[in-house]
């Protein structure tokens, strides 16, 4: 990965202090995403900050699921997070992690806290504990049970583990501060009943621990060093530190948050994602239009792209909306530099070359790209029927066009120039084929006598391959369709944001793999797609991106 150099954030400031003091002799970080759903571009983010860290300071990152909510929780979401951080091009150290590894870890500092008098069983129903628990504005109140002693706790609690009490009926409690301003801080629960069948441990435990508890202790025994998550986890720090504290663990990492990423026009939330899903206003979570990783990648965005982008919105605690134009920027510019060029139209009009002769075919080499000879040339052949885009001709043109219309010229890239003689209408007065003729003299060469500005795209209609093409828009109408207080997110969904249409594109692009990248000229960034791909059928390209809009006029 030769990826340009980071942008210094307060993070590595701290673990450049860190690496000085002489306080870590190495840095060791993790990435904790739970298996119920697919990643998302915020994700991105944390993947980017938290291996990126490793790289720079060389030191390891682990890929460690979060998995405590077994109902909720599959193989499936494991294995495509694996897939998408690879995608982006990191490697985590060692073997994958599972908090369900530390299970019987976790139970044991559960009876450690028990045996301190700093935890407690509860049979307060969840409805008795919220009335308890009190509020912002008023301190909760102590549960009867939260005088038990330890034994008493104690065999309860190995009592709950092996099943004598139904879901729901008990739980174990921290016994922390039921007065404490922050509520995080009134004895929370962490341990739960649920017989729920597990990915990894099947049916061997019918109580769960919770995620506070559960994520201090897994950084503690992976001796991570700097446990980075998003803000909304900065008022359960104090429990993070407090359990850590309480306990013999082998290490106290320090829990830093910095700011959550959201992306106008889209959502960055699991669970709208999933519900965008299982409603099916997508097809699916790599559908090209999601802001997921599959998606993204489905739709042609490169993993260098991403990294730049999460290079450049940078880390920090003050919030970070940035709009999708920042995103595809990034996109652009890496596929400007990496995307062979070809010629392809996507909404045809037919144009006859009249004083071309029939069945005879020309051609003339041309670049890949302009930039990079050595991504090497092919031909691009004529006849005497191509295609052009539709929206390239004009009847009555408004003033400075270039391009074609009646009795004007034009030049065909990599061609001649061409004069359009007679327009072609239908009984409806659409116009539906054009006939021009050519200007034999200009193959490579400027015209005699006058100046052509205009250059326009096509392909030769004996020579074209088919293609479907996937236009795709923004999936919301609105900057931020979460946001609103009264109004459901899916109320902006734009109903446009596909349009599937079939054009021609230069034949060469038949050799093209799944994930083929191309520059369609004057038009965007376009992918061959993953999976509709069948050889000897018509291939389907996405538009991952289109073109700055300098081309238009
Ligand atoms: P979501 O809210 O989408 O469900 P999550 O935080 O519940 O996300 P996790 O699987 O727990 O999802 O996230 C794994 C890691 O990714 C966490 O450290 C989390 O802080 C981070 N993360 C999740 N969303 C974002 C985001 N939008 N920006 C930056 N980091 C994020
Ligand atoms: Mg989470």
């Amino acid at each position: 990965m030769s990826d340009p150099a980071p942008v210094q954030h307060f993070i590595r400031s701290i673990i450049e202090a860190d690496l000085a003091s002489g306080k870590h002799a190495a840095i060791a970080t993790r990435f904790p995403p739970e298996p119920n759903g697919y990643l998302h571009i915020g994700h991105a983010k944390s993947i980017c900050l938290n291996f990126g860290l490793a790289l720079d300071y060389q030191g390891t990152c682990n890929l460690r699921f979060d998995d405590t909510n077994p109902e909720k929780e599959t193989e499936e979401y494991a294995n495509a997070i694996q897939e998408d951080v690879r995608w982006l091009g990191f490697e985590w150290n060692g073997e994958v992690r599972w908090a369900s590894d530390y299970f019987q870890a976790l139970y044991d500092y559960a009876e450690e806290l028990i045996g301190k008098g700093l935890a407690y069983v509860d049979d307060l129903t969840p409805e008795a504990m919220r009335e308890y628990r009190g509020t912002l504005t008023q301190p909760g109140r102590a549960s009867p049970c939260r005088s038990r002693t330890p034994a008493e706790n104690l065999d309860l609690f190995q009592r709950m583990k092996a099943g004598e009490f139904p879901d729901g009926s008990r739980t174990l409690r921290a016994r922390i501060d039921m007065a404490s301003p922050n509520i995080n801080m009134r004895d929370p629960v962490i341990y739960r009943i649920k017989r729920a069948h597990h990915i990894r441990t099947g049916d061997a435990w019918c109580i769960y621990p919770m995620y506070d508890y559960t994520h201090c202790i897994s950084d503690a025994l992976e001796r991570i060093t700097h446990s980075l998550c998003t803000l909304e986890f900065e008022d359960h720090r104090p429990l993070y530190d407090w359990v850590l504290e309480h306990l013999s663990v082998p290490a106290h990492p320090r829990q830093i948050e910095f700011s959550r990423l959201e992306l106008h026009t889209t959502v960055t939330s699991k669970r709208k994602l999933n519900q965008l899903v299982m409603q099916r206003h997508v097809t699916a979570w790599d559908d090209p239009r999601l802001p997921t990783l599959h998606g993204m990648r489905r739709r042609g965005y490169t993993p260098a792209g991403i990294r730049e982008f999460a290079r450049r919105i940078g880390i920090s605690k003050s919030d970070n909306v940035i709009d999708m134009a920042v995103l595809e920027g990034c996109i652009r510019e890496d596929l400007e530099a990496k995307a062979p060029r070809v010629m392809a139209v996507i909404n045809p009009l037919k144009v006859v070359l009249s004083n071309y002769q029939e069945g005879v075919t020309a051609s003339r080499s041309a670049g890949f790209h302009p930039n990079h000879p050595e991504f090497g040339e092919r031909e691009v052949p004529i006849s005497r029927e191509i295609w052009i885009e539709q929206d390239d001709f004009l009847e009555t043109p408004p003033a400075g066009w270039q391009r074609l219309t009646p009795g004007g010229e034009v030049r065909l890239r990599y061609s001649y120039v061409i004069k359009c003689e007679e327009v072609v209408k239908d009984a409806a007065g659409n116009v539906v084929e054009l006939r021009c003729s050519i200007d034999h003299e200009t193959l490579g060469k400027n015209p005699v006598g006058r100046k052509v500005k205009g250059v326009i795209h096509w392909v030769s209609a004996a020579h074209a391959l088919a293609i479907e093409v996937r236009l795709y828009d923004r999936l919301f109408l609105d900057a931020e369709p979460d946001s609103h207080k009264d109004r459901d997110f899916l109320e902006f969904l734009n109903p446009d944001s596909l349009k599937v249409v079939n054009g021609w594109a230069e034949a060469c692009v038949a050799q093209a793999e799944p994930e083929t990248r191309y520059q369609f000229e004057r038009l965007g960034y376009f992918c061959a797609d993953r999976f509709d791909y069948k050889p000897g059928e018509r291939l389907a390209f996405n538009r991952t991106v289109t073109l700055k809009d300098s081309w238009s006029r």
